[in-house]
């Protein structure tokens, strides 16, 4: 997955998120990415969500909708994508065998990510510079 959040100079969120989608994934397999509220959710009075990893858990999730949703609720970009991937780990007792991975930010400039098993980062592109972030993880 590309899962692009961008922060202008007016205080515009903006976003995209792609995929080629999983390795070996069955002809007409859709995944998460191009569907709102899973791959990506935006909210310009908020902030914004992506995520990678297994599709089916994180659709089921509705997670990048939750992690804006708990952003609007008060929680950090970094809570609310730990919590994310909490309830994705809660309900997949096989959580061991997949990734799952946010990043949000929020309309402050705030960035948070967080995935289940570590080794997910991202970049940070501010002030023409590139800032290379380890993701926290679970495992
Ligand atoms: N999230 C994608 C999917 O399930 C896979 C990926 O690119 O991370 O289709």
């Amino acid at each position: 997955t590309i899962g692009m959040l961008c922060l202008d100079d007016k205080g515009d969120i903006a976003g995209a998120c792609t995929t080629s989608g999983l390795a070996y994934k069955m002809n007409g397999r859709i995944g998460d990415s191009p569907i709102i509220g899973a791959g990506l959710y935006l909210d310009n009075e908020i902030g914004g969500a992506v995520a990678t990893g297994m599709g089916e858990v994180i659709m089921k999730s509705v997670g990048s909708f939750l992690i804006v949703e708990l952003m609007r609720q008060g929680k950090s970009p970094q809570e609310a994508c730990e919590i994310a991937v909490q309830r994705i780990i809660k309900q997949n007792p096989n959580y061991k065998d997949f990734q799952a991975a946010f990043i949000a930010l929020s309309k402050n400039g705030e960035i948070g990510s967080y995935c289940i098993h570590e080794g997910f980062s991202y970049v940070k592109f501010q002030d023409r510079k590139n800032t290379n972030t380890p993701s926290k993880s679970y495992l």
